[in-house]
């Protein structure tokens, strides 16, 4: 679990002070009232202040007068910077600089989680050829669903949920299968199946489950895997972003359905997220417990190794609690009664793939 941090939030209209507690993940912060309250501040949307390096790191939200939050440790700075750092421009320079400082420190210390810090440094374009891979490796000859009025009302739920500033082009794929789950690829590929579809309750349960799978292209999970998996060769392949021969060889040694499978860490962080994404686009995250439920019944339609939702019932409960947090959520059906019945019927044309 990432580290929680005290701060102090002044809402910019009274000088009330109010005790909050605050966690980065990959987009934003996260901020946790004392009544239970959770808002959410995208990068984008906040500044960042210091005013003396040793000093609190004040965080600035909306048109003056500002919401601010100061947390007094003033290495928060640096864990922020750290969850939003910039892709390089010049890659093989900084590789190298990498490869002669770090690494090493890293294969001595063997510090936790440098394959979640290295997966930043993996470009889009890269994760999308990974993506791809794995996809068609382990789904060859997948049907996939094409009627039009279904595509189109798929499309705009992805629409609806996609957060405002990301890197990604979410493609998701409808595939003419009775299993009962979703599949996240790196680089933006989702497979939902059609047994999904047919067993999901309501647009909205869907929706939770396809946030959750954005959360994992999001957050480079699968990528992360991958690197822990494949070591610095699968790493220097990656970043170095040399396509053309790394398909082949990077999975020396690793099973593919390996990428796909997440510790509960990182499942944490994809609920978690997805939440967040979820209350902030008006979705009823009630409903994505209602999803859960039918996941974890029928998990067991599934193989055991492209069982990719484990620990169903503490994640549950984890979110149940999170969601009691945000009693006053308001929201909005994300697709017509009319929209969700042709998504549902989206399997009567189908393409081979
Ligand atoms: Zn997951």
């Amino acid at each position: 679990m990432a580290k929680q941090w005290k701060a102090d939030y002044y809402d910019g209209k009274t000088a009330a002070r109010q005790m909050v507690e605050v966690r980065t993940v990959s987009q934003g912060v996260h901020i946790k009232f004392t009544d239970g309250r959770i808002r959410f501040w995208y990068r984008h949307e906040f500044r960042v202040l210091q005013d003396h390096p040793q000093g609190p790191v004040r965080l600035e939200y909306g048109e003056y007068p500002p919401e601010i939050l100061e947390i007094q440790d003033p290495s928060f700075r640096d864990v922020l910077k750290g969850r939003h750092l910039k892709r390089p421009r010049y890659l093989a320079l900084w590789l190298a600089l990498l490869a002669v400082m770090i690494i090493p420190a890293i294969i001595y210390w063997g510090i936790p989680n440098a394959s979640g810090w290295f997966a930043r440094f993996v470009p889009v374009s890269v994760e999308e050829q990974l993506g791809n891979y794995v996809k068609n490796e382990l789904f060859p000859n997948r049907r996939i669903c094409q009627a039009d009025a279904g595509r189109q009302a798929l499309d705009e739920l992805v629409r609806r949920l996609a957060p405002e500033e990301y890197e990604y082009n979410f493609k998701v794929e409808v595939v003419d299968s009775d299993w009962v789950n979703a599949v996240a690829f790196p680089g933006g590929n989702i497979l939902i199946f059609r047994g999904l579809l047919e067993k999901s309750p309501s647009t909205d349960a869907l929706a939770g489950v396809l946030a959750h799978e954005m959360q994992h292209i999001l957050q480079r999970h699968g990528t992360e895997n991958l690197i822990s998996q494949t070591a610095l060769s699968g790493l220097f392949k990656l970043i170095s972003g040399d396509a053309g021969s790394w398909a082949n060889t990077l999975f020396d040694g690793v099973q593919i359905l390996s990428i796909l499978k997440y510790t509960r860490e990182l499942e944490t962080e994809a609920d978690e997220s997805a939440l967040n994404l979820l209350l902030q686009r008006g979705v009823d995250p009630t409903e994505m417990i209602k999803m859960y439920q039918v996941l974890n019944k029928h998990s067991s339609s599934f193989p055991e190794a492209i069982s990719t939702h484990p620990d169903m019932s503490s994640r549950m409960e984890r979110l149940k609690i999170l969601i009691s947090q945000n009693p006053k959520f308001v929201s909005e059906p994300v697709l017509s009664e009319k929209n969700w019945e042709s998504l549902k019927n989206i399997c009567q044309t189908l393409e081979n793939k």
